[in-house]
């Protein structure tokens, strides 16, 4: 008999300890943002090696907080990489500034520092470097170009909880870091994002600003003496504040993210030996100095020399019960960014590319060693 498995593309590990987790806050009551978010924030700032770390509801607001705490406004601009998620844009229009893409390079699928000055006007006041599937984007140059020139960086480090770039965590590399802890990532509280920064009066805005603007926090007025003290709202906030229930899971996934990793790496080591003969899949690119987390093993087909399309292999994958996705998107490609400034797919041909020609193969914490062997033998089985 054929043997099919299923293998998805990504599932989150959870088990007893979260189950366990979530009896402290369903017993007190205390299930919105409180003493477990507080927690959360500060165990994951000292393992990021961060100041400050600020809890919201997911990446996406985390970076929506962060443009907004450095003031980004209409009329300005901020550069972000044509080939990431599309919230890495979407935020900037969030606060009615303009995303400027800056296209890729092939080899790391991150944001190519040497086409981001040709992007650079006197209205950019920030980037966005993504550091993509959990690899770091080359931050020394990256931070020179916009030092000089007064230019914020907000790190997309989405994929990135517990990467580093030459010894230095994601979430330290910019002004703000910002991380997801969506099912897709590496570590999950369902939905649920951080941002981290070493700059207190950012750290300040942030916590006001996810709390509806509020001068106090509730866990502040809960504790306070004066029960008539109410808080002023002096800026125009949102509620991005995480649960309880999440920051009790996000805990508990926390003291698993180092482990998690090394799977991770210890897995895609394997795929790379295995499938290194394999001359129309290009592996992801391995530099000294970065350590990648592998939120993603996202390979690069090359249609000339391979036996099918990469559409084709997805399917035939498909078919085999394993599941496969594209890298990511083009976001210039998208119909809202195409129609609304214009743009064609040419204009960012690395980024079109790895839209067509990425595939992501399965790796994440719950598949089992024969896991990993069956999706190689079926690999194999196509370049046969
Ligand atoms: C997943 C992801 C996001 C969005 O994270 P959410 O927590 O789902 O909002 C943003 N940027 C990148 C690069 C991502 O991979």
């Amino acid at each position: 008999m054929r043997e099919i498995r299923k293998i998805n593309i990504s599932q989150p590990s959870l088990g007893k300890d979260e189950w366990e987790a979530l009896k402290e806050p369903l017993t007190t009551g205390w299930v919105t943002q409180g003493p477990k978010v507080a927690e959360f924030e500060k165990r994951f700032a000292e393992i990021h090696n961060v100041r400050h770390a600020v809890a919201a509801t997911s990446c996406t607001t985390a970076l929506h907080l962060a443009l907004a705490a450095l003031g980004i406004r209409s009329s300005e601009e901020v550069i972000v990489p044509a080939f990431t998620w599309v919230a890495t844009a979407n935020v900037v229009e969030y606060v009615g500034a303009k995303p400027v893409f800056c296209d890729i390079e092939r080899d790391t699928y991150n944001i190519d520092v040497s086409q981001m000055e040709k992007h650079i006007t006197s209205r950019t006041r920030a980037v966005i470097p993504v550091h993509l599937f959990g690899l770091c984007a080359d931050m020394d140059p990256l931070s020179e170009i916009c030092r000089t020139r007064n230019i914020h960086i907000v790190e997309d480090a989405a994929c990135a909880a517990g990467a580093s770039y030459k010894n230095k965590k994601a979430g330290t590399l910019g002004d703000i870091g910002c991380f997801s802890f969506h099912p897709r990532k590496i570590i999950t509280t369902g939905e649920g994002g951080m941002c981290t920064t070493n700059n207190s009066g950012l750290s300040d805005r942030l916590f006001c600003l996810r709390n509806h603007g509020a001068s106090l926090s509730e866990e502040e007025r809960h504790k306070g003496a004066s029960p008539y003290v109410l808080p002023d709202f002096n800026v125009l906030g949102f509620n991005y504040r995480m649960t309880d229930l999440q920051g009790a899971i996000g805990l508990v996934q926390l003291r698993k993210l180092s482990s998690f990793i090394d799977q991770r790496r210890h897995r895609a080591q394997w795929y790379r030996e295995q499938l290194k003969d394999i001359a129309w899949l290009k592996t992801p690119t391995v530099t000294a100095g970065y350590e990648h987390t592998y939120q993603s093993f996202v390979c690069y087909m090359d249609e000339h020399k391979a036996p099918l399309t990469r559409n084709e292999f997805m399917e035939l994958m498909h078919s085999r019960g394993i599941s496969t996705r594209p890298g990511t998107h083009a976001v210039h490609m998208l119909g809202y960014y195409a129609d609304k400034y214009g743009l064609k797919p040419e204009d960012y041909p690395v980024s079109r590319d790895c839209y067509l020609y990425t595939v992501a193969l399965p790796l994440h914490n719950r598949m089992t060693e024969e896991d990993y062997q069956y999706v190689v033998r079926k690999i194999k089985e196509v370049s046969k």
